[in-house]
C-alpha cells in the first residue's frame, strides 16, 4: 500500500490506537503530538521495529504555522496525504456557570480551530490538486445529544459535526470524503475526570454493558478510510455500545 495518514494527537489514547491500526495495516503514518513527546517517540520506535513506516511531528494544532510545517514535512517524506484524522481534543468537566473565558476559548481553539487548521492545510497542499482524499473527524456522542457539565465540550463537538457535513458537500466534486466518528465513553485519560461512582453509573447505562476500548474506535476509523467505505460521506458513525441510539 502506498497511502499516507496523518493522525493528530496520536501519542496517547484513541489517537495512539488509530496510529497503531493504520501503521500495522501498511499506511505511512505521521504521528502528531503536542506535549507527549516521550509517548510519541516510544510508539514510533515500537512500530518501526515491526517494519512500519512512521514519522512523528510536534505541532500544536491551534497554531497554523506549526501545522503547515507538519504537512510540508509529511509531503517531503511521503509525497502526498491520503487520509487526515482529526483526533486531537481536550475536555473540561465543569458547571457552565463556572467555566472561565480562557477555558472556553481554549476548548474552541483546540477542538474547532485546530480541525480547521489541519483540514485546510492538507486540502490546500495535497488533496484538492490530487482530487483524492479522506478526512475523518473525531467528535463525540456529547456533540450529538449534549452532556451536562460539558457544555463547551458538547458545543465544540457539535460544531465538528456541522463542519463535516458542510465540507462533505463542498468537497464531494473533488472526490474527497468527510465523515465523523463520534465515540461514546472510551477508556482513556479523558475519562479520568469522572469519579469511580460516576463511571459505574455510566457503565450501567451502556446497553452493551462496558466502557469502550480505544481499539473499538480505531476499527471504525479504519473502515471509513477503506476502499469499502468509498460511497460514504457526510455521515456520523458512533461506536458507543448503544448508549446513544
Ligand atoms: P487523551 O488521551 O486526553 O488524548 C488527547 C490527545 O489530544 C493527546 O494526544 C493530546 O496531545 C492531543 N492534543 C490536545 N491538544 C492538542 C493540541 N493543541 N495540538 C495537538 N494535539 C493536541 O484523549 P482521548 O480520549 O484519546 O481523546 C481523543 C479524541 O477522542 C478527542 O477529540 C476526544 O474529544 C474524543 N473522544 C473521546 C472520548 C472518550 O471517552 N475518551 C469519547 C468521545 C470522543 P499531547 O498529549 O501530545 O499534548
Amino acid at each position: 500500500m502506498n497511502k499516507t495518514a496523518i493522525i493528530t494527537g496520536a501519542a496517547k489514547g484513541i489517537g495512539r490506537a488509530i496510529a497503531r491500526e493504520f501503521a500495522m495495516s501498511g499506511y505511512n503514518v505521521c504521528i502528531n503530538y503536542n506535549t507527549s513527546e516521550k509517548e510519541a517517540k516510544e510508539l514510533c520506535e515500537e512500530l518501526k521495529k515491526k517494519g512500519c513506516n512512521i514519522i512523528i511531528f510536534k505541532a500544536d494544532v491551534t497554531n497554523r504555522k506549526e501545522v503547515d510545517k507538519m504537512i510540508d514535512y509529511v509531503l517531503g517524506t511521503y509525497g502526498k496525504v491520503d487520509v487526515l484524522i482529526n483526533n486531537a481534543g481536550i475536555s473540561e468537566y465543569k458547571l457552565f456557570i463556572d467555566i472561565t473565558q480562557e477555558e472556553i476559548q481554549r476548548m474552541l481553539n483546540v477542538n474547532i480551530v485546530g480541525v480547521f487548521n489541519t483540514t485546510q492545510a492538507v486540502l490546500q497542499k495535497s488533496m484538492i490538486s490530487r482530487k483524492d482524499g479522506t478526512i475523518i473527524n473525531i467528535s463525540s456522542i456529547w456533540g450529538m445529544v449534549g452532556a451536562s457539565l460539558e457544555v463547551a465540550y458538547s458545543t465544540s463537538k457539535a460544531a465538528i459535526i456541522g463542519m463535516s457535513k458542510a465540507l462533505a458537500k463542498e468537497l464531494a466534486p473533488s472526490n474527497i470524503t468527510v465523515n465523523v466518528v463520534a465515540p461514546g465513553a472510551i477508556s482513556t485519560d479523558m475519562l479520568g475526570a469522572l469519579s469511580k461512582e460516576d463511571l459505574k453509573v455510566l457503565t450501567e447505562e451502556i446497553p452493551l454493558g462496558k466502557i469502550g476500548a480505544v481499539e473499538d474506535v480505531a476499527a471504525t476509523v479504519k473502515f471509513l478510510a477503506s476502499y469499502e467505505a468509498r460511497y460514504i460521506t457526510g455521515q456520523v458513525i458512533s461506536p458507543n455500545g448503544g448508549l446513544v441510539i
